[in-house]
């Protein structure tokens, strides 16, 4: 592995997001850039709510390589991009951001590739199969725009705000419908899309009954830190297969690598360094 040293030839790649100092980005992409051998660097800019379009402007002019959109400017990102791909408009939000050779900037959404990806790793094939998502937001969208996608027979949304379970029910077409916490028990895979087991939130709230899993299922808790959250250890307990947020992450990063660089994403190096940053 060679350290990349910023220099006058080095291109610049960046997440906008608000907070974004926890992001594991930097560090997945900083050492993907110096696997490769590429002088790249990948910094974390905190961008204020409304400020999308006038940081897009400034990574125009500056000739920025690529750009990853976090919390909470992922549907803004739509908004201020020249020319979005049919996955953004699909689920309504920006997570990368690629420069086109016009100076132009084309919006693109890789969360949903990704989460087929890392559920992929997992041996998880969605088609035909029953597939129950916890909540209802920008990642339940991308997941339930996937999942569809990937030919699940059933994509269940099960939401607190039944209005925006709805919303993200449509995305998956005649296999989408919204559900009850109920529907988990006869799903092949359950996502869990909502913050509930997220580090330092200080609840302990769980967003569905464990009971509710079991010996057959996979549950998918999308949510990145802790490693095992409270959710995945319970649904263990009774016997379901389990998996973290890091493959999504990981995947979706890797994807937007290959985007800006034109290069296939070092991925073990970079779940490597998400590892270690996340410890
Ligand atoms: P979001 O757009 O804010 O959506 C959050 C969803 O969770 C909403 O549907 C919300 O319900 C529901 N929710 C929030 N608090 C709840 C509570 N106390 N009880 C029940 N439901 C609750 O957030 P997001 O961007 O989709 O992110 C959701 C989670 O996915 C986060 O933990 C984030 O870290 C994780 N994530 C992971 C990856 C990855 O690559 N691993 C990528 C993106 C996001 P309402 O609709 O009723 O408000």
């Amino acid at each position: 592995m060679r350290l990349t040293v910023a220099g006058a030839h080095t291109r610049l790649a960046a997440v906008i997001g608000h907070p974004v100092r926890h992001s594991l980005s930097p560090a997945m992409h900083n050492a993907a850039f110096a696997e490769l051998g590429l002088d790249w660097v990948y910094v974390a800019c905190e961008v204020a709510p409304g400020a999308v379009g006038a940081a897009f402007a400034g990574a125009r002019a500056l000739g920025f390589g690529g750009l990853s959109v976090t919390i909470p400017h992922k549907a803004a990102a739509l908004e201020a991009v020249d020319e979005a791909t049919d996955a953004a408009h699909a689920v309504g939000a920006v997570n990368t951001v690629v420069p086109l050779v016009d100076g132009r900037l084309r919006g693109d959404n890789t969360d949903g590739a990704g989460f087929l990806a890392s559920v992929a790793e997992e041996g998880f094939d969605p088609a035909g199969r029953v597939c129950v998502v916890l909540g209802a937001g920008g990642a339940a969208r991308a997941v339930v725009h996937a999942l569809a996608g990937a030919g699940a027979a059933e994509v269940v949304v099960v939401n607190r705000t039944p209005a925006r379970a709805s919303a993200a029910a449509a995305l998956a077409g005649a296999a989408g419908r919204v559900g009850t916490p109920g529907d988990v028990t006869r799903a092949h895979l359950v996502v869990n899309a909502t913050p509930l087991g997220l580090a330092g939130s200080g609840s302990a709230e769980l967003p569905v009954d464990p009971e509710l899993l079991g010996e057959g299922q996979l549950l998918v808790d999308l949510v990145p830190n802790p490693a095992v959250t409270p959710l995945m250890k319970a649904a263990q307990g009774r016997g379901a297969a389990v998996a973290g947020g890091l493959g999504m992450l990981v995947h979706q990063g890797a994807l937007a690598f290959e985007l800006w660089t034109g290069r296939p994403a070092p991925l073990e190096v970079m779940r490597a360094a998400a590892v270690r940053a996340l410890a």
